[in-house]
């Protein structure tokens, strides 16, 4: 058994979300949604990856292809900083 960390209610350990206040468990809170690992991997370290093959096709401007180039790569360090740190209960 878990406690959640706003109302101090048990929780099944592999529940990801609180019955009692609503709060959920996961790696990242993004527009009100709670997200899953696989949400990151997907938008957060896939997404970039490809969006950026695309850019270094399609683009033919230097610059904008190594400045989003850098963005993508700080997004995808973003991601994997939050897969290590592992779930956390938001609300
Ligand atoms: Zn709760």
């Amino acid at each position: 058994m878990a406690t959640c960390p706003y109302c101090l209610s048990a929780i099944e350990k592999k529940s990801n979300i609180c019955h009692n206040c609503g709060a959920e468990r996961g790696y990242i809170s993004l527009l009100s949604k709670v997200r899953g690992a696989l949400f990151i991997v997907a938008w957060g370290i896939l997404a970039p990856i490809i969006l950026d093959v695309i850019l270094v096709l399609l683009v033919n401007n230097i610059v904008i292809v190594v400045f989003m180039s850098f963005a993508f790569f700080a997004i995808i360090l973003f991601s994997v900083y939050k897969l290590t740190c592992g779930t956390a209960w938001y609300r």
